[in-house]
């Protein structure tokens, strides 16, 4: 594979980042995952705007401009020969001698990789996912797309220790959202129920774009919290992200969903998001 760092395209074994990368040392350091379909970006234009706030919130600045990024994510989906799959792309604040504060001048380091896989095709969306609820002890600051992310693997290995898919993540008896995806579950009367934005959780670029058509689609939905209970008497659920898209979920913590198929309002988001991205992949 072809990767690109800080103005290179060079294969993987050649990359090189210096030790004191504070993306390395403290973390400090954002990311965008954009899927590829047919060989083209899915909502390029989402992921750049929650770059620049995730970097706004840190103080760092874009390494290049907007049409710069998207000329680097086009070569390398062209010569990795991506059809279906993902663009990696990682900004951090760059190398200096190791210290808490942000050092006054430091070269960002950019870098982006591709990773060529089904996305459409998944047997897991074709199952349903099953998921168990686990604490949520992140930081306070889950808004900022940063690399810090240590928790959700220690909570996906717990999920995967006890032979389920994923974990919601649980503060104060309400669920945040998934290790990686935004949550959602539909009541008894078919509303749509989803956790509101906050500094609690990840603006998630497929979330908007599913609010929207569920809008458009004139369905019930409500931003708000959610309980664990609610959760487990739900009529179904699901979770949204930029390489799962809509992901039916048919098992929280042991307890079955409806009949324990995905549900026809997670099958619907997920044919009609996957039609709309194919249209409007650039
Ligand atoms: N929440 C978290 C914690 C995530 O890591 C992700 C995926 N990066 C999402 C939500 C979904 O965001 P998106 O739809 O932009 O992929």
């Amino acid at each position: 594979r072809t990767v690109y760092v800080n103005g290179d395209y060079v294969p993987e074994r050649e990359a090189k980042i210096s030790v004191f990368d504070r993306g390395f040392l403290f973390a400090d350091g954002v990311y965008e995952v954009t899927s590829v379909l047919n060989g083209k970006l899915v909502d390029f234009a989402g992921h750049m705007r929650r770059l620049r706030r995730s970097l706004d919130e840190l103080q760092m600045r874009m390494p290049c401009s907007e049409e710069e990024l998207l000329q680097i994510h086009r070569k390398l989906v062209e010569v990795n020969a991506v059809a279906e799959g993902l663009v990696y792309m990682q900004i951090t604040r760059g190398a200096a001698d190791r210290d808490f504060t942000y050092p006054e001048s430091a070269t960002p380091t950019l870098v982006l990789f591709t990773q060529a896989r089904p996305v459409i095709a998944s047997p897991v969306a074709e199952r349903g996912a099953r998921v168990v609820t686990v604490e949520d002890l992140r930081w306070g600051r889950r808004d900022i797309k940063t690399v810090q992310l240590l928790y959700p693997s220690m909570a996906k290995m717990i999920a995967k220790g006890q032979g389920v898919d994923d974990a919601w993540l649980v503060q104060d008896g309400k669920i945040t959202e998934g290790t990686s995806n935004n949550t959602y579950i539909v009541t008894a009367d078919g509303t749509i129920v989803t956790r509101d934005l906050s500094h609690d959780i990840l603006p998630g670029i497929t979330r908007a774009a599913v609010l929207n058509c569920v809008r458009e689609l004139q369905m019930k939905v409500e931003e708000r919290a959610f309980s664990v209970e609610e959760a487990l008497s739900a009529r179904e659920a699901f979770s949204t992200s930029a390489t799962g898209f809509v992901c039916p979920v048919v098992e929280i913590d042991g307890t079955v969903l409806g009949d324990g198929k995905p549900g026809p309002v997670a099958r619907r988001l997920r044919q009609i998001y996957i039609e709309e991205s194919l249209k409007s992949a650039i």
